[in-house]
């Protein structure tokens, strides 16, 4: 059995997830550390709900202590375009998560956001390996990106909380700015998105 921490960004991105690496050679352990989501009401939202879902699911879950917003906002002021500041928003939450999971001595980290096709998921590859040299301990990468459908089923079956929009303040305000496009997100088949990120 390895040891994996494992980042989550939020429980219903975790289900299938965490799922799919218990079928493997992995002891899952949860990681917190989100603070880029805005505002402080959504995220404590988010976080009450994970713990919710590893009381379900029986997962260990670490949660980083208090809310580091305003490293988040300058760290990715100047950079706030969509793509420039979701790198520096990714180095921040995996290079965190590989401190830790060095430190505390896990075999591996990833995260559950490889699960969302609305992330860049290259991005996040080549973020997880530069944490991965960077700290000393392996990154675990896999596609999840096909079990993204069920990993919704599952947020539905368990009642987990389903997010609007990815988490910061610029994504909130992209996601909800322009009703019309909030019409167009509606997918072919008639379902509503009911999470984008
Ligand atoms: S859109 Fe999502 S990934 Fe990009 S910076 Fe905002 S919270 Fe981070």
């Amino acid at each position: 059995m390895q040891r994996i921490l494992l980042h989550n960004c939020c429980g219903p991105c975790s289900t299938y997830t965490v799922k799919r690496l218990r079928e493997g050679p992995f002891a899952v352990t949860g990681f917190w550390y989100n603070p880029n989501i805005h505002p402080f009401t959504e995220h404590q939202r988010r976080l009450e709900n994970l713990q919710r879902f590893a009381g379900i699911v029986e997962m260990p879950l670490l949660v980083e202590d208090g809310y580091e917003m305003i490293t988040y906002l300058r760290a990715v002021c100047g950079h706030e375009r969509e793509g420039e500041r979701c790198l520096i928003c990714y180095r921040l939450r995996l290079g965190r998560t590989a401190e830790v999971a060095a430190r505390e001595g896990f075999d591996c980290f990833s995260t559950t956001l490889l699960i969302s096709p609305y992330q860049h998921h290259d991005l996040l590859r080549s973020v997880g390996r530069e944490m991965a040299s960077l700290h000393g301990v392996p990154f675990y990468y896999e596609d999840f990106r096909a079990g993204y459908r069920e990993s919704r089923n599952l947020a539905r079956e368990m009642d987990l909380y389903r997010q609007q929009y990815c988490g910061c303040v610029f994504s909130e305000w992209e996601r909800f700015r322009d009703p019309p496009r909030r019409e167009a997100s509606k997918r072919p088949d008639g379902e509503k998105k009911d999470a984008l990120r």
